[in-house]
């Protein structure tokens, strides 16, 4: 009996094996485009109106000199706009020796329908520059960076109310603030120039929470998933997020937070860690502040004392656990190690980390995965928060903070009066006052509002995936609603 079921799997692995070999790798435009396919086949949608959503509106590519160390340097940009069907478009900038204009056009596609899924009112954009980072120091950064954001400021690819950029793939804060404030000194009259880009620091206009949000996002995100005991036993795993066993790849701003926020808050418990320069490994579970400290002191996880340290990275992506979180670059997960991988679930933290090929092989082992225009849209609900609070041209809560905390004490004060005469037994207990009069600051509301924004999304993918027997995972159930949003927008448009 045994040796018969142990010569089927043989014959099952070696099967899928075959098959795997004999499909070939989608780049990853091609997989944005064949998951897309793949949602409108299930959807009636308005004779044109599939094509006219699918492609990328339009890209521009732009090059330009920069004088320094004594001679021209050139360099390549782009800034793809797949929709515009509602404005200004929303989509970050990357700083990438691998920027190129199919990436630039996937990525923005999945703005758009990041953008609709999580009901920020945006069309999708994004670009990039084909640049290695660490090889210019500071001031070099800020000139090219200034020169980048004129280019693309003078034909209105940078724009409070026509397309908004934000931080991606080695950009941050540093670089946004310098974009704002070229875009303010190329509009000295624009009273809301503030607002033609996201993630910038809180002194330049930015808001509290930006820098964590895509990991807030990633965590409230599984957080949601865990309330739904039938989803998560499509996994093959029951309870709460307390004691999962997490594998994190790229400890970058989204890795490291959403590693963070899980071990520290949710009782998940990381037991590795993969970088470039190969893979931390520690059962009891990783410090992910110490190893996220080592990481900036010395550039990768080599030397980190309090784990066994993996040279081979891409071995510890097959690691038995029960989340795999891809932080890191697109098509990581892909033909060649899918069949292998040993996650209970994944959530995608990065940008098209499961190519369409690995996406079929890990339905076929029934692997959920919660896709990435869902899981990493913290970044972008915050940068709206950020945007609104531009253009409102005043903090969250500060009208409103003082005067709750003041009606809050009436009852505060009524409650203890009571209390007076009941005797010892019904006075307050312990730090309720405080606790309770605490009015919320932005970072409590930016929190609260993200929270929200993740579990609604959530719950319109899942009504999908649910409720329609020929939507039979998270991914073509998210391209659904987004695609319905979009289409509901060009149809009332009358286009
Ligand atoms: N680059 C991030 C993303 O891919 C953030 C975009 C934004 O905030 O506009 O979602």
């Amino acid at each position: 009996m045994l040796l018969l079921s142990w010569l089927q799997n043989l014959a099952a692995n070696l099967w899928r094996s075959l098959m795997n070999a004999s499909r070939t790798e989608t780049t990853f435009r091609e997989s944005v485009d064949l998951m897309f396919n793949r949602a409108v086949a299930l959807m009636d949608l308005a004779p044109g109106l599939e094509d006219k959503i699918r492609v990328c509106n339009s890209t521009y590519t732009v090059r330009f000199g920069v004088k320094m160390r004594g001679s021209i340097h050139t360099f390549t940009g782009y800034r793809s706009v797949h929709s515009e069907h509602l404005e200004p478009c929303k989509g970050g900038i990357r700083y990438s020796l691998s920027v190129n204009q199919d990436e630039a056009e996937a990525l923005a596609a999945l703005m758009t329908y990041k953008c609709a899924l999580v009901e920020t009112p945006f069309g999708g954009s994004k670009g990039g520059l084909r640049i290695d980072p660490r090889e210019y120091d500071v001031d070099e950064m800020e000139r090219i960076t200034r020169r980048f954001a004129y280019e693309l400021a003078k034909r209105d690819l940078i724009h409070p109310s026509q397309n908004v950029p934000a931080p991606d793939m080695g950009t941050g804060e540093r670089e946004m603030a310098w974009i704002a404030d070229q875009y303010a000194r190329m509009n000295t009259t624009d009273i809301n120039a503030r607002a033609c880009v996201t993630g910038k620091p809180p002194h330049a206009g930015g808001i509290q929470g930006r820098v964590e949000a895509t990991g807030r996002g990633i965590q409230y995100a599984l957080q949601e998933f865990f309330r739904h005991p039938e989803d998560v036993a499509e996994a093959r795993l029951s309870g709460t997020l307390d004691g999962k066993r997490v594998v994190v790849q790229g400890l970058g701003n989204v890795g490291f937070h959403a590693a963070k926020f899980l071990s520290e808050e949710d009782g998940a418990i990381v037991v590795a860690v993969i970088e470039h320069d190969g893979a931390l490994v520690c059962d009891d579970g990783l410090d992910i502040e110490a190893v996220g400290s080592w990481i900036k002191r010395h550039g990768g996880v080599t030397g980190y004392a309090d784990a066994i340290h993996v040279k081979d990275g891409s071995k510890v992506l097959e690691k038995e656990c029960d989340i795999l979180i891809p932080a890191a670059l697109e098509g990581v997960i892909n033909l060649s190690n899918a069949d292998r991988i040993n996650a209970a679930m994944i959530i995608e933290a990065a940008n098209g980390p499961v190519t369409a090929g690995a996406d079929e092989i890990l339905r076929s082992k029934s692997v959920p995965i919660i896709p990435d225009m869902y899981a990493n849209a913290g970044g972008v609900t915050v940068s709206y928060f950020e945007w609104v609070k531009n253009l409102s041209h005043i903090r969250f809560g500060r009208m409103q903070r003082r005067q709750e905390e003041a009606r809050h004490m009436l009852i505060v004060n009524e409650l203890e009066r009571l209390s007076d005469h009941l005797g010892d037994d019904w006075s307050l207990r312990g730090d309720f006052k405080e606790k309770y009069l605490r009015g919320a600051g932005e970072l409590e509301l930016v929190r609260s509002g993200l929270d929200d924004t993740m579990r609604g999304a959530y719950q319109a993918m899942r009504e999908t995936w649910r409720s329609r027997n020929d939507v039979t995972d998270l991914r073509t159930a998210a391209y659904i609603v987004a695609i319905e949003r979009v289409a509901s927008s060009y149809e009332a448009k009358g286009l």
